[in-house]
């Protein structure tokens, strides 16, 4: 909360005039608790694992010719029940296991200083902290997602994960109850190391999540903003680890590519797309279309 009673207060403690943006902040946060205000997160989450995936559900039950060019494994269809249960089993995880962890974990959030006052972060620092909290997470999701590729963890823990062979944007947290607190840890690793304004938490978790179901969209499109983004996995580099399953020992990284180049665990991932490459300039030579997906390429492998 914040511990001024008016705008002029806090201008007169901050020896300067507020911005638009904390006099925004300040109507907005000035009578709500710390507690309150990190309980927003759950809400957030609600709204990312609801509503984000909308689009890509009208796109999977649609199955336009236009768009469906882009889909990464054209041959798998997803009925309207499937994708309700995938909804159905997230949101149980949601209020058994994500929404209860939110509730009880605020004392963490408030012992490593995670703030919610005056002054509000920049622009640059927000952007900075969050690249810092993504390639904390990255590392550590990493290991934690490769350890669970061990017989074990594969068995007991990850297999519910990768039931969805062919992702879909409702799958991104479908995942075991223990995968999903395990996870939790690296999410929070960057914000413990490196605390920033409750508003960078907010945005962290909900940039995260929505990360999360792009990368499991079962769509690569080529006008994806993300496709700037340097060493960036996407849709296409995870849902390769979903085709292969739980033989896979490829892309176990979250959102860059990093991890698997110095790891080497990206080699079957690479082998394919060159020979993808190639198969795709005998089909380009032959006058043929191809769906953009490498499952094609991978199916014409395996029939080799
Ligand atoms: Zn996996
Ligand atoms: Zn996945």
């Amino acid at each position: 909360m914040i511990p001024y009673s008016s705008l002029q207060e806090a201008e007169i403690a901050l020896g300067r005039e507020l911005t638009y943006a904390e006099r925004l902040w300040f109507n907005y946060s000035a009578q709500k608790s710390d507690y309150y205000l990190y309980c927003h997160n759950i809400l957030l989450l609600f709204f990312v694992f609801s509503v984000v995936p909308l689009p890509l559900v009208i796109m999977e039950l649609k199955r336009s010719k236009t768009i469906d060019k882009y889909k990464l494994q054209p041959k798998v269809r997803m009925s309207f029940s499937e994708i309700l249960r995938c909804y159905k089993e997230v949101m149980r995880m949601f209020l058994l296991v994500v929404g209860p962890l939110q509730l009880v974990s605020y004392p963490t959030v408030k012992f490593v200083g995670i703030r919610t006052g005056f002054p509000l972060p920049s622009g640059w620092e927000i952007c900075l902290q969050l690249l810092v909290y993504f390639l904390l997470e990255d590392f550590g999701n990493y290991w934690i997602h490769r350890l669970l590729h061990c017989k074990w963890g594969y068995e007991k823990i990850h297999r519910i994960h990768h039931e969805f062979t062919a992702p879909i944007g409702f799958a991104a947290p479908y995942a075991h109850w223990a995968e999903v607190l395990i996870l939790g840890i690296p999410s929070f690793l960057g914000p413990a190391l490196v605390p920033g304004h409750m508003i960078t938490f907010w945005l962290w978790i909900a940039l995260r999540q929505a990360e999360a179901i792009e990368t499991h969209s079962g769509y690569e499109f080529p006008w994806s903003p993300t496709k700037y983004i340097p060493f960036y996995g996407g849709a296409e580099y995870h849902d390769y680890h979903h085709y292969v399953g739980g033989q896979s020992q490829s892309n176990f990284a979250s959102v860059f590519t990093y991890c698997d180049y110095i790891y080497g665990t990206d080699k079957g991932y690479r082998y394919q797309k060159e020979h993808l490459g190639k198969l795709r300039e005998k089909w380009t030579s032959g006058g043929e279309q191809n769906g953009g997906s490498y499952h094609i390429a991978t199916q014409d492998l395996k029939s080799e």
